[in-house]
């Protein structure tokens, strides 16, 4: 049993967990940087430890200082959150060492699936659909022959990526050499490692990701996919469950591929697999192997609580569901909102003057802002998600437009007015974008 769980993340996560946690009769720590000591994660958790100065790595990232405070307030569980220390397999190493439960998969399968070329062969030897492309790392002598075999144009990528980075296109032979080359000089630079390998490049895909839930035990469960296809430099703007392309057939077939997958591996914890789906086919791209930002969407269509999955499969209590009695109802939108300019997305840090949340049924915004709260800038500027469900994509995004022109954050930018002119998009309201849509979209409404 867990009695008291440190959550180690800020922002709108860290409250996102707290809740979960009050819902099951958890004490909870919340934990906090000097720029965070007025946060709202830390006012409402039952205790709080202030464990370093702003910047993250000494404060977010900081092991010692997480430990200690687990220490200090006998929290028996780690809620990592997303980012900061949610993938990093040596912190759940060193919270085992300390008999303190992760809240998360094992350091072994964060690692597996941490590295972009174990987690693709992985995904292969369990039954889950991968991009074709090269066996491992690819040499520039060997580049043209494994080109000509997976057919141009390919996709050229460090082999320890992320972000976009050390990857490059190459439309035909001729573009090649010079692409294997940027690649393996950008990937030397950002990483340290020019290792790259091939892909197939797919030439309008769209994101869909699943959502699995593993019990550690060889159970698992899936709980249908998330379009994440509208993007701007790789980050997700807008996500819906269901994906708009996918029929209920395609959708319990990608599902149980996955969830069989989790099943072999005796996953344990909440996870999501990434595709690229182009003409009818899924290409897996990664694994996170953690709670995602726009998880709320999957709960929104299934009414199930994904922290609480987690902290029971945590402790060993199994899932609260089996596959069969999970109903997929309606459909749901998340806008992300962040302290940002809508048109540059430049950072726009400061102090919120008006704050005013819409409500209504089928509306959930999961947020720490409210009025008078001084935003840092020293950390993402993700400052809240509106989710919004109906019965149907058309009631979905009527209720939606209705939401945001009741949305007031005052005193910062914010990218609501993005979420206004999507609303009225003719291609939105169709479903029909793939992953460059919203690029192409913000460069012709600039020009
Ligand atoms: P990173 O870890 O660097 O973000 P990913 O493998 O997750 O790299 O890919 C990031 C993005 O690059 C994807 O969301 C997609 O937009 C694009 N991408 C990745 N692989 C391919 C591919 N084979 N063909 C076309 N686009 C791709």
């Amino acid at each position: 049993m867990i009695s008291k769980v440190l959550i180690a993340n800020r922002g709108e996560i860290a409250l996102r967990v707290l809740r979960a946690c009050k819902e099951l009769g958890i004490a909870t720590v919340a934990v906090h940087s000097t720029a965070d000591a007025d946060a709202m994660h830390v006012r409402l958790a039952d205790e709080s430890v202030c464990i370093g100065p702003p910047p993250s790595r000494e404060s977010y990232l900081n092991i010692h200082q997480i430990v200690a405070a687990c220490e200090i307030t006998g929290a028996d569980a780690v809620h990592p959150g997303y980012g900061f220390l949610s993938e990093n397999a040596k912190f759940a190493e060193i919270l085992d060492a300390h008999g303190i439960t992760f809240i998360g998969p094992t350091a072994e399968h964060i690692r597996l699936m941490g590295d972009k070329i174990t987690a693709k062969q992985t995904a292969q030897e369990l039954g889950i659909p991968v991009v074709p492309g090269s066996d491992g790392e690819v040499k520039p002598e060997n580049a043209l022959e494994v080109a000509r075999k997976i057919g141009f144009p390919v996709l050229i990528k460090a082999t320890a990526g992320g972000g976009g980075r050390g990857m490059k296109v190459a439309r035909t032979e001729a573009d090649l050499d010079e692409a294997i080359n940027t690649a393996r000089s950008e990937a030397a630079a950002a990483f340290g490692n020019d290792a790259v390998y091939m892909e197939k490049y797919l030439g309008h895909p769209r994101h869909i990701e699943v959502q699995i839930v593993g019990d550690g035990m060889g159970n698992a469960i899936h709980l249908g996919e998330r379009d994440c296809s509208l993007q701007r430099r790789h980050q997700k703007v807008w996500e819906e469950a269901n994906s708009p392309a996918l029929n209920v057939e395609q959708r319990m077939k990608i599902g149980q591929i996955c969830a069989d997958a989790m099943k072999k591996m005796k996953y344990r914890g909440a996870g999501t697999i990434e595709f690229l789906y182009e003409d009818g086919e899924f290409y897996f791209i990664e694994m996170n192997t953690r709670l995602q930002v726009e998880h709320p969407i999957t709960e929104a269509i299934t009414g199930i609580d994904l922290v609480h999955e987690q902290i029971r499969v945590a402790s060993g209590a199994g899932l609260s569901v089996t596959q069969e009695e999970i109903e997929f109802s309606g459909h749901a939108i998340e806008c992300r909102i962040n302290a940002e300019d809508p048109r540059t997305f430049v950072p726009s840090p400061g102090t919120i003057t008006h704050f005013h949340a819409p409500g209504g049924l089928g509306v959930r915004v999961d947020s720490g802002a409210y009025q008078g709260y001084r935003i840092p800038p020293y950390y993402d500027s993700l400052i809240g998600k509106l989710i919004v469900h109906g019965r149907t994509r058309v009631e979905c995004m009527m209720r939606l437009r209705r939401v945001l022109d009741e949305f007031v954050i005052d005193g910062i930018k914010t990218t609501l007015p993005l979420f206004q002119d999507l609303i009225s998009n003719q291609d939105i309201a169709n479903g029909d974008y793939d992953i460059h849509w919203l690029e192409n979209y913000l460069a012709k409404s600039k020009g």
